[in-house]
């Protein structure tokens, strides 16, 4: 059977990843995990997170980064898929299956739950560090962004002052 993107309504790629068998968005880089199979990665070696990423890179460029307020539909039940917040506090979304019990996982988000698995090591994750580990990844990121903005316009400033004279 041939599940279809709940973001694009495309056909999926189907891999094969330490035995399981998962659907990928060639579009967008997006997972769609059947129940079950999403824990099963969690409480497993970390470096797999960083291996499926790799995995289901996006061979489109279609835009995800502001995601679309349109419904996501299952692609097994075709019913509506709620969004709810991994481990209730943490900044990642996903879009589960109240029918199925599947969940959607846009492309980047195993990576911010990779970040939080490197913090801890291989222990298996208690929901309040990783909400307190990805509060302070957002931050670190917004301070790295706010710095580079810095530096960009310092970068600006010296060229103007730099550019010899003709
Ligand atoms: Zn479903």
């Amino acid at each position: 059977m041939i599940l279809i993107s709940p973001v694009t309504a495309n056909p999926m790629r189907r891999i094969e990843f330490n035995g399981i068998e998962l659907d990928v968005c060639p579009d967008t880089g997006g997972i769609w995990f059947d129940q079950g199979e999403l824990g099963d990665l969690l409480h497993g070696r970390r470096e797999d997170f960083e291996n499926l990423d790799r995995e289901a890179k996006p061979e489109g460029r279609i835009d995800v980064e502001s995601r679309t307020e349109s419904a996501r539909y299952c692609p097994r039940c075709n019913v509506p898929l709620y969004r709810y917040r991994y481990l209730h506090s943490t900044p990642i979304e996903l879009d589960g299956c109240e029918g199925c019990g599947g969940v959607f996982v846009d492309d980047g988000e195993l990576g911010a739950i990779a970040a939080v698995a490197r913090r801890v090591g291989g222990r298996r994750l208690l929901p309040e560090e990783a909400a307190a580990a990805l509060a302070e990844l957002h931050v670190a990121e917004e301070t790295y962004r706010t710095q580079w903005t810095l530096v960009e316009k310092a970068s600006r400033t010296l060229m103007i002052r730099i550019r010899p004279r003709i």
